[in-house]
């Protein structure tokens, strides 16, 4: 089978040097395992994502040089499939409305977070009954869909997940064939609350679109930032439940100069766009990276 890559921007802003790093190294190793590579657009917080930001973004990806796999999907073009998946969840008991404030759940949560770093909710709204539930709705009051996490770990029979993380950055093709090269890492799922399926400002959210595009993309290889290596938890449970494949994971450290050092942190959320305009050139950029 052929390996899929893909880089997969969410454009509320502009793109900077660790987008670079995280692009280069997914469209390297797509190139060297003979895979294909793809751009994503993670463009449903409509609100932060404009067009500007993301023409920008699709202009600085090919100022670097990548080049990708047509057509491009924009999930802001793809509402209805997540909501379709939303209410499938729900039908199964496995997902609820949560009519919480963000100031509720801060309370709540007692000064507790996720792994991701939101405040990790303690289920409020859980065991609303339902009539209560429909007049809020009836009401018009705005709700989230929150995974009901206990019910999700018993419908996937207490089985423990896990995901297979590639250890490696450079991969040959037959060295991705070989599973020795990814290890297994269990899915710490009870540290989790109950995420959110779809928020109240949009209708869907990160976790519950990046699973079902991974999918419909057939992408076989994620690679991104350590940013992102709790959330493959989640990613990992909402897969089994939606009967979707699992693809490897390779979760690279938050950017590296050439000689393998850390950026700073201001270094590292530079704008390519500033750099580009101080007179930078791609290849002192993909130097600086260590490509
Ligand atoms: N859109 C996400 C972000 O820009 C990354 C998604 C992913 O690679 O899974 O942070």
């Amino acid at each position: 089978m052929q390996p899929v890559f893909r880089f997969a921007p969410s454009p509320n802003g502009h793109l900077h040097l660790g987008h670079a790093y995280s692009a280069m190294l997914s469209a390297r190793m797509a190139h060297e395992s003979g895979g294909r590579f793809l751009v994503r657009i993670e463009d449903i917080d409509l609100a932060r994502c404009t067009e500007a930001l993301v023409r920008d973004c699709l202009e600085d990806l090919a100022w670097l040089g990548l080049e990708w796999q047509q057509p491009v999907l924009r999930q802001s073009q793809h509402f209805e499939r997540y909501r379709a998946t939303a209410a499938e969840l729900e039908a199964r008991g496995l997902a609820y409305p949560c009519f919480c404030t963000r100031g509720e759940v801060a309370a709540a949560a007692h000064g507790r977070r996720d792994p991701d770093g939101a405040y990790l909710y303690p289920g409020t709204c859980r065991h609303m009954n339902e009539e209560a539930r429909a007049h809020r709705i009836g009401a018009g009051a705005p709700f989230a869909l929150r995974l009901d996490m206990q019910r999700a770990m018993e419908a996937i029979g207490g089985s423990t997940l896990e995901w297979q993380e590639l250890e490696r950055q450079e991969l040959k093709q037959h060295e991705l064939e070989e599973a020795g090269i990814a290890r297994p890492v269990a899915a710490d799922l009870p540290r989790w609350g109950d995420v959110v399926l779809v928020r109240k400002d949009c209708p869907t959210s990160y976790h519950l679109s990046v699973v079902i595009d991974d999918a419909l993309q057939g992408v076989t290889h994620v690679v991104r930032g350590q940013d992102l290596f709790e959330a493959t938890a989640v990613h990992r449970m909402l897969q089994v439940l939606l009967g979707l494949p699992a693809p490897r994971y390779h979760h690279h450290p938050l950017i590296l100069d050439g000689e393998g050092r850390k950026l700073s942190k201001s270094e590292a959320s530079t704008p390519l766009r500033q750099l580009r305009m101080e007179g930078a050139r791609v290849a002192d950029i993909r130097a600086r990276l260590g490509f």
